[in-house]
């Protein structure tokens, strides 16, 4: 197999650091440290691909590397379709993966243009090349659990237990974002070898050889108020039974299996393997068995709340799969975004993230410096960053994640900018974020659920944003259809620029690092949020609503 690996050093392969930036942000995805499965492209998320095929992959690289710096490659799933002359100022690549006309905009039929070599898959940050492995979902997931605890407990997690499955690529966050905020984690994974592996790299404490030993360690832990993380190897629908089963009532559950997608959803009564060999020998039966999976799984859930955990589905689409399999109450919980992630859309405020191009470690090292001095009031990032600081070792391109709101993040990008031009960071700097941002993402069972106006399922938002991001100068913008929850149910936009240090480049970050996720305001005060309507109206507020 071959092995992809980003180039570090600040020597350049391509015509330029916008061009050699986006090329270590690709190859940096199909690291072998971070990706999920590199020999198939795909870098997290069930089967969220980086490029169509490896002749396409092949294909980019060389694009990029002839690429001149007035010019724009273009993407279409995956797949290079061709360079234009645009301008210096234009972005050097856009991207749109995965959209299919509304009407057509289902699995199966996704399938099968996929299986015909038409599309691919990208998720979110796989197909636009911004994926830095688990980090990019740990402050999010760490946030989440703050908000949890703060409308719930108090304030913290501490004595409580929460219940929940999947160790995957975003998965394997949940155990740190748990203890860190002080609770009990009990996390189900069908996959032994996933769970040996964040047993070995420290994303979990330990391994309980059952479910019932989860259980007895947790109960210890509670009794002490003492945080411990418990990976066990089971079904999600089996383990949830069971606990119920025991009497065992946790504080919160949740889930990240990957039920957005049935075929890698594994069935109860399969080993990983033995799933795979089905999906691929009898695909309807495959089918079958992890529907009546996913109806137990969300039944359990269902049984869960009315004996009163804090339940919520976490973002996979679990809940529409158990309705389209007939629970009727399947929505009787509620998404993460809307109830615990709203208020910082709001205000802008989302996943921003940088990756030091110099693959230097000290690179980010010394931006975490310079943003706390910059924001100093902030406790919750100082929090953060001594946790990610003290309980992360990079893996691929070091890159660092602060969730940061609509003022904030032009002035840090514009500062890390500066320090390449000074020379005070080793190479140039990609400024990215995830696609579940303010105005990135149109996703009625996630980000966008329950929407004040009823405009769940409007998605022009992420439309303009892509659009916008382009008119600003950022150096990729894409534009993708299905990630999180799946083909038919969400439409999102990424983006990324290259910080080299030059004014050309500062003042792309100004215009789209202002933008971007002013948008985001803009959308929700449109819907009618207050939080956002008030900051519409100051006069730091860098774009003009018009109302
Ligand atoms: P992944 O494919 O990397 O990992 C999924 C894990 O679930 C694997 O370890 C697998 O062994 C396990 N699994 C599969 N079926 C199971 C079952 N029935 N019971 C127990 N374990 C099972 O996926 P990922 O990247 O971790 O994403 C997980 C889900 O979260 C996806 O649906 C994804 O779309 C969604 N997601 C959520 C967020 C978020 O912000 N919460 C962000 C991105 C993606």
């Amino acid at each position: 197999m071959e092995i992809f690996k980003s180039p570090t050093g600040n020597k350049l392969s391509c015509k330029g650091w916008q061009q050699e930036g986006l090329l270590r942000l690709l190859l940096n995805c199909l690291n072998p440290d971070i990706a999920k499965d590199p020999e198939e492209l795909v870098a997290y998320g069930g089967t969220g691909k980086v490029a169509r095929d490896l002749n396409s992959l092949k294909a980019i690289i060389e694009a990029l590397k002839t690429l001149e710096n007035d010019e724009t490659l273009l993407i279409q799933s995956g797949k290079p379709v061709g360079i234009f002359r645009t301008f210096e100022f234009a972005p050097r690549v856009i991207m749109a993966g995965a959209l299919l006309v509304p009407r057509w905009a289902n699995w199966d039929y996704f399938q099968e243009l996929s299986e015909k070599g038409l599309t691919a898959y990208g998720q979110s940050t796989a197909g636009s090349w911004s994926y830095i492995g688990t980090q990019g979902i740990l402050q999010g997931t760490w946030e989440t659990f703050f908000q949890v605890a703060k409308r719930h407990f108090g304030g913290s997690l501490r004595g409580k237990l929460v219940l929940t499955s999947g160790l995957g690529e975003m998965g394997s966050a949940q155990p740190i974002a748990i203890t860190s905020n002080g609770g009990v984690a009990i996390v189900v994974d069908v996959d032994r070898a996933i769970v040996k592996k964040r047993l070995i790299s420290s994303m979990i404490d330990i391994m309980a050889s059952s479910l019932e030993e989860a259980c007895e360690i947790a109960k210890e832990y509670i009794s002490r108020a003492e945080p411990i993380s418990i990976g066990v190897v089971g079904n999600a629908a089996d383990a949830y039974e069971a606990v119920l089963s025991y009497n065992i009532k946790p504080d919160v559950v949740t889930d990240q299996t990957p039920a957005h997608d049935l075929k890698s959803y594994v069935p109860s009564d399969l080993s990983p393997e033995e799933a795979r060999e089905l999906g691929k020998t009898n695909p309807e039966m495959y089918e079958k068995i992890a529907r009546d999976t996913i109806k137990r799984h969300v039944l359990a859930m269902i049984e869960f709340k009315k004996r009163g955990s804090v339940v919520f589905d976490y973002g996979n689409n679990l809940r529409e799969q158990g309705h389209r399999v007939g629970v009727k109450d399947a929505f009787c919980f509620p998404g993460f975004a809307s109830e615990y992630i709203r208020p910082l859309f709001c205000e802008g405020r989302g996943p921003f993230r940088w990756i030091a191009l110099s693959g230097d470690p000290e690179d980010i090292y010394r931006t975490d410096e310079i943003i706390l001095s910059i924001f100093k009031g902030d406790g919750r990032l100082k929090e953060w960053i001594d946790l990610v600081e003290r309980r992360f070792a990079f893996h691929g391109l070091p890159a660092r994640v602060c969730w940061l709101n609509y003022k904030e993040r032009a002035v840090f990008g514009n500062i890390i900018n500066e320090m390449v031009k000074l020379g005070e960071l080793k190479a140039p700097v990609a400024i990215t974020r995830d696609h579940m941002d303010a105005a990135a993402v149109a996703s009625p069972f996630r980000e966008t659920e329950a929407m004040k106006d009823g405009s769940d399922a409007v998605a022009d938002w992420p439309v303009l944003n892509a659009l916008l991001n382009c008119a600003s100068g950022a150096s990729l913008v894409g534009l993708y259809h299905g990630g999180g929850v799946g083909i038919g149910y969400s439409i999102h936009s990424g983006v990324t620029v290259i910080a080299d240090g030059s004014r050309e480049a500062q003042k792309r970050l100004d215009l789209v690092l202002k933008a971007d996720p002013a948008l985001g305001v803009i959308r929700y005060a449109d819907a009618g949020y207050e939080i956002a309507k008030d900051i519409i109206k100051s006069a730091v507020f860098p774009a003009k609503a018009v109302e």
